[in-house]
């Protein structure tokens, strides 16, 4: 089942900011909608967003599956901002393909999408250097028109 490759490649990237202190939180963002309830929005990273959230609380099942999962809050303000899946359960391994394990609530950050080194184009996961770090904030050039929400 390689088809959700292809749409993976696709995504925009999207920067993501806390909704209550606007700090970055990652600048690798995808947007997900979780299979099993579509009604949650979901974004999501595959890099380690260590910078700007800290685990809270204790670790918990979702009622859906097996995976075992730890709240995230952000630095700066404190409120949970999404969760990290600490110990993927075999399902979810299987098809989470994509090596996203850091999820953010949609109630609690919002997405910038990114744009390409042309700096017209939206910056897609297929064209995403493999080897980017997550520290680039500080050149990322963010205008009010790239707001998605
Ligand atoms: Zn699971
Ligand atoms: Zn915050």
């Amino acid at each position: 089942m390689s088809t959700s490759n292809y749409s993976f490649k696709n995504r925009c990237v999207s920067i993501l900011c806390c909704k209550f202190c606007k700090q970055v939180l990652s600048s690798r963002g995808m947007k997900a909608v979780l299979l099993a309830d579509t009604e949650i929005d979901l974004y999501s990273t595959d890099i380690p967003p260590t910078t700007a959230v800290d685990f809270i609380g204790t670790c918990y099942f979702t009622e859906i599956c097996q995976c075992k999962l730890k709240d995230i809050a952000c630095l700066r303000c404190g409120n949970i901002v999404g969760y990290h899946v600490i110990v993927p359960c075999k399902p979810c391994l299987l098809s989470c393909n994509n090596g996203h394990f850091w999820m953010f609530h949609s109630q609690a950050v919002f997405g910038i999408n990114r744009l390409d080194s042309t700096g017209v184009n939206l910056l897609l996961w297929g064209n995403l250097p493999e080897a980017e770090e997550s520290t680039d904030e500080d050149t990322l050039d963010i205008s009010e028109e790239e707001y998605i929400r």
